[in-house]
C-alpha cells in the first residue's frame, strides 16, 4: 500500500499585515521528500499520528511537501500553488490514499478557501481515492471540505494537547474503512456564530459542554465527532463554529449529531463572547492585587493568531500606573536587538522598543516605548520547550536581548514565537516563577505552563491585529447573519 502524505498548514488572519510567501513555510521554505518525512516523524503533529498509523499498517509512505507557516495574513498564490503542486504531483504517479493534516483556516490571496481547493484538486486527479484529513479546532470548515474527503478528525482540546492523537486517529479510520471494516459517512452543520476564541477553552464554560457532547456521541457508536471554535480572524464565507459527526455507514445519525451540538451552541451563544473591559481598568486590579505572579495576557497581539508581537500599550500602562518587578515579552523587533547587541552586555542603553509596526487600520496604538535600561543577555534565541506541551521541540527566536530597566526585565527578539512555555524566560536568565508580574502575549495557549504558576490571571485588553474585539474590523465577505456581528 502507497500512502501520499503532505502538511499543509496556515491558519490566516486577513486582517494581519504580516505577509505568508513559500519561504514561512519552513527555515528556507517547505520541506520536500525525505527531509520532510524526518521532520515530522521527529516532531508531535498530527501528521507524526499519521504517519505511526502508517507505519503499523506497513504501508510505504510519500511525503510530498510538509509547510507550516505562522499566522499571517493571506497565503501568497505562488506560495500555495507551489505546496498544491507538489501534492498533486506526488497523486498523480499513483497511490492507495492521501493523508493531509490542514488547519481549516487557511485563505489563500488568489482563490479563498485554501484546504475546499486542495481537496478539490486531490479529487479531480482521481475521484474515488481514500483520504483521511486532521484538522486544527480553529478550522472554518466548507462545505467543500467535507465532500472531498473520507475521513476528517479535529482536534478535541484548546490548549491544544490533543494534536498527535488527532492526526491518528483520522488515520486509523480511514485505513480500517480500506480494510472493508467501516463505511465512514461525514455530516456538517454551521453553528452561525462567531465564537471569541477566549472562550473556546475546551475544559470550561460552554465548549466544555459541546465538547463533552461530541463525546458521548462517540461513546454510543460515532467514529469521531469535531467540534470546530473556528477562527474569527479570517474574513471569508465559512467563518464561524461548525460541527463534523463522523459515523459507520449513517449518515442521518451524523448529522443529527451534528444539528443536535449545533443548537446547544447556539443557546450557549452569548457565553461564547467577551464583555472587554478598558486596559486601565485591568491594570488597575493588578496592581491591587499583592501576590505574584500576576499573569497579565495581552491577547490581541497573540502572534500565533496573526498579531506582530510588538505592540507596547500593555506594558505601557503598566508602567505608567507604577508596577514593579515585572518580566514581559518576547517583543518583536529586529532594530531594537541589533542595537542593544551593538552596545553589548552592560552597557546602559536608551532606545525605542516596539510599536513599530502601522496599527492605524484598527484604531492606532501608543508607538514604540522609550526605555532606558542595561542589557542584560545576549542570546542566539535557540532553546528547548520543557514542556508538558510541544515537550522537546525546539524554538528559534533569533538573536533575543534582555533589557533591564529596574522596574522590568523585557525579552526583546529579531523572531516571533507565542510564549507557550516557561523556557521562553528561563533560557534567557528570567525566573519566571520570582517575577511578581508576567506579561505574555497569549490566548489560551499559556495555560498549562504560565497558567499553572500564576497566582491571579488578568486578559487585557491591549492592542493588536489578533484582537477580539469584533468592532475594530471591517468584516466583509463572512456569509451574513452570524452572532454576534448581527443581531439575533
Ligand atoms: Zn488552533
Amino acid at each position: 500500500m502507497k500512502i501520499v502524505a503532505a502538511v499543509i498548514a496556515h491558519e490566516t488572519n486577513t486582517f494581519s499585515p504580516l505577509s505568508t510567501g513559500l519561504k514561512h513555510f519552513g527555515p528556507q521554505g517547505p520541506r520536500f521528500g525525505d527531509e520532510a518525512y524526518q521532520w515530522v516523524r521527529a516532531g508531535r503533529r498530527s501528521m507524526t499520528g499519521m504517519l505511526a498509523a502508517a507505519e503499523q499498517a506497513g504501508a510505504e509512505v510519500v511525503m510530498a511537501v510538509a509547510g507550516n507557516a505562522q499566522p499571517s495574513r493571506a497565503v501568497d498564490a505562488e506560495a500555495f500553488e507551489a505546496m498544491a503542486e507538489a501534492l498533486c504531483r506526488a497523486v498523480r504517479q499513483g497511490c492507495d490514499a492521501v493523508f493531509l493534516e490542514l488547519h481549516g483556516a487557511m485563505v489563500t490571496s488568489h482563490l479563498g478557501d485554501g484546504e475546499g481547493e486542495l481537496l478539490a484538486r486531490v479529487r479531480a486527479i482521481a475521484p474515488d481515492l481514500p483520504i483521511a484529513v486532521a484538522l486544527d479546532l480553529h478550522g472554518n470548515i466548507s462545505a467543500g471540505t467535507i465532500e472531498n474527503c473520507t475521513t476528517l478528525v479535529g482536534y478535541k482540546t484548546y490548549p491544544h494537547i490533543d494534536i498527535v492523537e488527532t492526526g491518528r486517529r483520522a488515520a486509523e479510520t480511514l485505513l480500517a474503512s480500506m480494510r472493508g471494516e467501516i463505511r465512514p459517512k461525514l455530516a456538517y452543520a454551521h453553528c452561525r456564530m462567531m465564537p471569541n476564541m477566549l472562550r473556546m477553552a475546551t475544559d470550561d464554560g460552554a465548549m466544555a459542554e459541546l465538547m463533552a457532547m461530541a463525546r458521548q456521541a462517540e461513546e454510543a457508536g460515532a467514529l469521531a465527532v469535531s467540534v470546530f471554535g473556528g477562527f474569527p480572524l479570517a474574513d471569508c464565507p465559512d467563518t464561524g463554529m461548525s460541527v463534523i459527526a463522523m459515523t459507520n455507514d449513517d449518515v442521518d445519525l451524523a448529522q443529527a449529531i451534528c444539528d443536535r451540538i449545533r443548537k446547544a451552541a447556539w443557546a450557549r451563544r452569548d457565553d461564547f463572547q467577551v464583555a472587554f473591559e478598558p486596559l486601565a481598568s485591568t491594570i488597575g486590579r493588578a496592581a491591587r492585587i499583592a501576590d505574584g505572579p500576576v499573569l497579565l495576557v495581552d491577547h490581541a497581539d497573540n502572534c500565533n493568531s496573526g498579531g506582530t508581537q510588538d505592540s507596547m500599550d500593555v506594558i505601557a500602562e503598566a508602567l505608567n500606573q507604577g508596577l514593579d518587578g515585572i518580566a514581559a515579552g518576547p517583543i518583536a523587533d529586529p532594530e531594537a536587538v541589533a542595537l542593544m547587541i551593538e552596545a553589548g552586555v552592560g552597557a546602559t542603553v536608551e532606545l525605542a522598543v516596539g510599536g513599530k509596526t502601522d496599527f492605524s487600520a484598527i484604531g492606532g496604538s501608543s508607538g514604540p516605548l522609550l526605555l532606558t535600561g542595561i542589557v542584560r543577555v545576549i542570546s542566539d534565541g535557540q532553546f528547548t520547550v520543557r514542556g508538558p506541551v510541544f515537550t522537546g521541540s525546539v524554538i528559534n527566536l533569533g538573536r533575543t536581548v534582555v533589557l533591564d530597566t529596574g522596574r522590568m526585565k523585557l525579552v526583546v527578539s529579531e523572531g516571533r514565537c507565542e510564549p507557550l512555555d516557561l523556557a521562553m524566560f528561563r533560557f534567557v536568565g528570567i525566573e519566571p516563577t520570582a517575577e511578581r508580574y508576567l506579561i505574555i502575549k497569549s490566548k489560551i495557549q499559556y495555560r498549562p505552563t504560565f497558567g499553572a504558576i500564576a497566582k491571579a490571571v488578568l486578559e487585557c485588553n491591549g492592542t493588536g491585529f489578533a484582537s477580539l474585539d469584533y468592532g475594530k474590523f471591517d468584516f466583509r465577505r463572512v456569509t451574513r447573519p452570524i452572532h454576534p456581528l448581527d443581531a439575533g
